[in-house]
């Protein structure tokens, strides 16, 4: 089922959306060669409890960290940890905190030091298509206008789009009803209302879209070994249009 938030709850959901995005740009501005993604996770989780709030992944389905980071091929999902970050490495931070019973989300990914023309390409690529994605989220389009406007964007700059983790409700809930897979055909899908909540998350790949699981049942990698950078944010639909809930000024 599909739960609509009524303004006092997207009140809540916009301070939970703050805090996240506030710990993910902290994190993100101590991202340099020589950093443990087990500090930038420190980093995360510290904002978070200063700001009354939890981190929503801490203990989520048992994951070890307030944030999930992942470099290079790892796609979602990485568990921080002694990993030290290296010069042209890309690193994706995804996190959440939960206030007053409601989760916000939101991930980016960032370049560690100097990094190639085709990393960087990635990421703005990714990050644009999670934005054209936002764009289509207005009262009476449907869950395939998004996932139709990310694919089309990242496939006509030469990537591809993971199939296999989407998008999705947020809410009360970190993970909610309905699916926002980050592919589909405009017009198709579940139709978007006033008060939908909802995370955009594109995960791109430079090579081809599959991925799978590592031993250690969390870190999710491409299949074939290329770059990927992932892009999240939580979002409201409104009459007005999408507000973004996990945006700092
Ligand atoms: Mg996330
Ligand atoms: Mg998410």
């Amino acid at each position: 089922m599909i739960s609509v938030k009524n303004k006092d709850q997207i009140k809540l959901m916009k301070e939970a959306g703050r805090i996240t995005g506030e710990a993910l740009a902290l994190a993100g501005e101590a991202v340099k060669p020589g950093v443990t993604t087990k500090q930038l996770d420190n980093i995360i989780r510290h904002h978070i409890e200063r700001c009354g709030a939890k981190p929503g992944f801490l203990g989520y389905g048992g994951f070890p960290g307030s944030a999930c980071i992942s470099v290079n091929d790892q796609v979602i999902h990485g568990i921080p940890g002694s990993r030290v970050l290296e010069e042209g490495d890309i690193v994706k931070i995804d996190t959440g905190a939960v206030y007053k019973g409601f989760n916000g989300d939101s991930a980016n990914t960032f370049a560690v030091g100097r990094v190639s023309e085709e990393a960087k390409k990635l990421i703005e690529v990714t990050k644009e298509s999670c934005f054209r994605g936002i764009a289509e989220a207005m009262p009476g389009n449907r869950i395939g206008d998004i996932g139709s406007a990310i694919q089309s964007y990242v496939e006509a700059n030469g990537f591809s789009v993971v199939r296999r983790y989407v998008g999705h409700g947020v809410g009360e809930e970190l993970h909610e009803s309905p699916d926002v897979p980050n592919f589909g055909t405009k017009g198709r899908g579940v139709r978007l209302c006033t008060g939908m909540t909802i995370a955009i998350e594109p995960m791109v790949n430079i090579g081809k879209p599959d991925v799978f699981e590592l031993p250690d049942k969390w870190t999710v990698v491409t299949a074939d070994g290329t770059l990927s950078a992932h892009y999240e944010h939580s979002i409201a639909i409104t009459d007005e249009g999408p507000i973004i809930l996990t945006k700092i000024d």
